[in-house]
């Protein structure tokens, strides 16, 4: 891969007084200023330099290392210097050209991304032209280097398939004859488990499906956060975009979220027209309330645990306040998941208990793999489930729009799979659930210390209510008398039915 620069800097007076100076500021850059913290040679080189009129022209090529608008800020530093013994001062610096080019045998679908200007794509290579307003201040704030990164995964994107995420198998429990093959969804709308709610993906859970969604939970806390010392925390659930900022889901997450917006205001006298126009026709007039209501400031909770961190943003934590251990029940999460959604399993608005930890990479480490064990034990003994537990793509990265795993063993995800009988032998296993080690992600994102100055790691856990019942039913069935033992001890007398005549 290749920078190329063409600039100029600008100067306050003709810079031909200080040219000797800056000969020997350009013969010696090559092996000082430009390849220092670089591998030997990798550093930037000058192409070319001229003086102008009240202006230095240069010519910089780089790899990945002192990149050129780093290079350029640096030799900037130096001339000043120079020329300030003149008493000539820079006073900017233009951009001519300014490109970047990065092998790739695939085409982009996509190639209008902010500063740039054009994507030439030769079968070998993308090379972008970036705009001449990239300058100082884009250069500082690593502008050209954001947009290699984008370029880069972009590339990887189209290479490996856009939804093509990693997977390698764990564990797996033996196979079993499946006595019920029902859609269990369609079972439970015949029985009056359930009705459909007003909106896409949304039910309406009748006391039936409520209890058990009741009696996972039980499970989950006794089984785990008791005796694994969770404590409940409160997660907002209107997310506002900071928080994806920080949690890097900003990067991808736009075709999924449900949007926000708060009203322009809340003075009634503002609204009687969205009022009377109801009351006169029946019908609420949606194109007259979108003039009304403010840009959006944020979505439903996609994810759980981004909005947690902001309780521990900007802090430094006592080492013996850790390992942290927090549990969130308190709200529903929501995507849109457009023509995907099917039965309770993928829904548009649903119900999740999100465990986080947060500690030492051993701390991290520790509880990950203790919760790994009870999540066997209830599912081997209590939820006598066949499933299994593949290691993918890292949520995180996958929200984020990204194919691959981390660059270490230890972060990543583990996805909870389980067949669905109803889908046939070879139907796709439904992730039910995942267990997630994050590594310095999240603390690094929203600046969170440890009192010790150790590097602080964090996990997650989602479980989802509607995948356990989905999965449990989709393998036990509706009637009671054939769930397992374990199970029906916790669950206790079936509520009363409500019967619709
Ligand atoms: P899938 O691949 O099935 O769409 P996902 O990878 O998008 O799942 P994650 O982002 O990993 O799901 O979310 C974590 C957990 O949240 C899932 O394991 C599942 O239990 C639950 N979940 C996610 N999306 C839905 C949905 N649309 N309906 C019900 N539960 C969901
Ligand atoms: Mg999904
Ligand atoms: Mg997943």
């Amino acid at each position: 891969m290749e920078f190329y620069l063409n600039c100029s800097l600008k100067t306050s007076a003709d810079p031909a007084v200080a040219k000797d100076a800056i000969a020997k500021i350009m013969a010696e850059a090559e092996t000082g200023i430009l390849a220092k913290g670089a591998p030997v040679g990798e550093g930037a080189k000058i192409k070319s330099w001229s003086l102008g009129d009240n202006k230095i022209n240069l010519e910089l090529t780089s790899g990945k290392n002192v990149r050129v608008h780093d290079a350029v800020l640096r030799l900037r530093k130096q001339i000043a210097e120079a020329l300030g013994k003149s008493k000539i001062g820079v006073r900017g610096l233009d951009v001519e050209k300014f490109t970047i080019t990065v092998p790739s045998h695939h085409d982009l679908k996509n190639k209008s991304i902010p500063y740039v200007k054009s994507v030439l794509f030769d079968e070998k290579a993308q090379t972008l032209c970036l705009e001449l307003d990239v300058g100082e201040s884009e250069m500082k704030n690593q502008v050209p280097d954001r947009i290699l990164t984008l370029l880069e995964d972009k590339i990887e994107q189209v290479e490996y398939g856009a939804k093509a995420e990693h997977w390698h198998l764990l564990w797996e429990s033996e196979d079993r004859p499946f006595h019920y093959v029902n859609d269990p969804t369609e079972d439970m709308l015949k029985s009056g488990w359930l009705k459909r709610g007003a909106g896409r993906g949304q039910w309406i859970h009748g006391s039936a499906s409520t209890k058990l969604f009741r009696t996972f939970e039980k499970i989950v806390v006794d089984e785990i956060l008791t005796p694994l010392g969770y404590n409940e925390m409160i997660f907002p659930k209107m997310i506002m975009w900071d928080i994806w900022k920080h949690s890097g889901h900003a990067k991808g997450i736009y075709p999924e979220i449900y949007y926000v917006c708060p009203p322009k205001t809340r003075d009634p006298a503002y609204w009687e027209d969205v009022m009377d126009y109801y009351k006169v026709t029946r019908e609420v007039p949606v194109e007259l309330i979108k003039t009304k209501i403010g840009d959006p400031i944020g979505g439903m909770c996609y994810a759980q645990c981004p909005p947690c961190w902001g309780f521990f943003q900007g802090e430094t934590i006592a080492k013996d306040s850790l390992p942290i251990r927090v549990f969130d029940r308190s709200g529903t999460s929501h995507r849109y998941e457009s023509g995907g959604i099917h039965g309770i399993e993928r829904v548009d608005e649903f119900h999740r208990i999100e465990l986080v930890w947060l500690g030492t990479k051993e701390q991290v480490v520790e509880t990950t793999q203790k919760l790994h064990e009870r999540y066997m034990h209830i599912f081997n003994d209590i939820l006598d489930l066949k499933w299994r537990k593949a290691w993918v793509t890292p949520w995180f990265m996958a929200q984020e729009g990204l194919a691959g795993i981390a660059a270490d063993e230890v972060t990543g995800t583990t996805d909870y799979e389980a067949p669905l009988p109803y889908r046939g032998k070879d139907g796709e296993w439904l992730e039910f659930q995942n267990v997630s080690i994050n590594g310095e992600k999240y603390p690094e994102g929203f600046n969170v210390k440890c009192q010790t100055g150790e590097p602080l790691w964090s996990g997650c856990s989602g479980v989802g209510l509607e995948r356990w019942t989905a999965t449990f039913l989709a393998q036990h069935g509706l009637d009671p008398e054939n769930w397992p033992e374990e199970f029906k001890k916790r669950f206790g007398e079936m509520p009363k039915i409500v019967k619709f005549m």
